[in-house]
């Protein structure tokens, strides 16, 4: 498996609208526009910053993963994503050694990624989403 960086950090917020004037104004990153997921109940906002991003996460429905995590834990960091080279190599290898896996097979995230959540029971409690882009 090789890992290539950073790829993203998931940030999960009740509103983009608001939560961005944090990364736009303040930071001054640039917005690079909004994307609904649909399948996952999520809205997604990209900030590039260097060769990795900020996404900010904003649930599109009350019994989405973001509605959920923001309930228990507010708002704040949801999941490290890890850009690689070949994510049906790297799922396979990580199966292997006996990583638990939330995705067994990619699938489709915003910005026409591949992407898998790896179990938080597996990474010492941090979500970990592989992509590959
Ligand atoms: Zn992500």
């Amino acid at each position: 498996m090789k890992i290539l960086k950073i790829d993203h950090l998931g940030i999960a917020v009740k509103s983009i609208d608001e939560g961005k004037n944090f990364w736009t104004d303040v930071l001054g990153l640039p917005f690079e526009g909004s994307e609904t997921v649909q399948e996952q109940k999520v809205t997604t906002a990209f900030f590039p910053v260097g060769e990795s991003e900020v996404e900010l996460l904003e649930s599109t429905a009350p019994d989405g993963p973001i509605a959920k995590y923001l309930e228990k834990k507010g708002e704040g960091i949801q999941h490290v994503a890890f850009r690689v080279e070949n994510i049906d190599q790297a799922l396979a290898e990580l199966k292997e050694k006996g990583i638990r896996l939330i995705d067994e097979k990619p699938r489709i995230g915003a910005g026409g990624a591949k992407i898998a959540f790896l179990h938080p029971k597996s990474t010492n409690g941090v979500l970990v989403e592989l992509c590959e882009r």
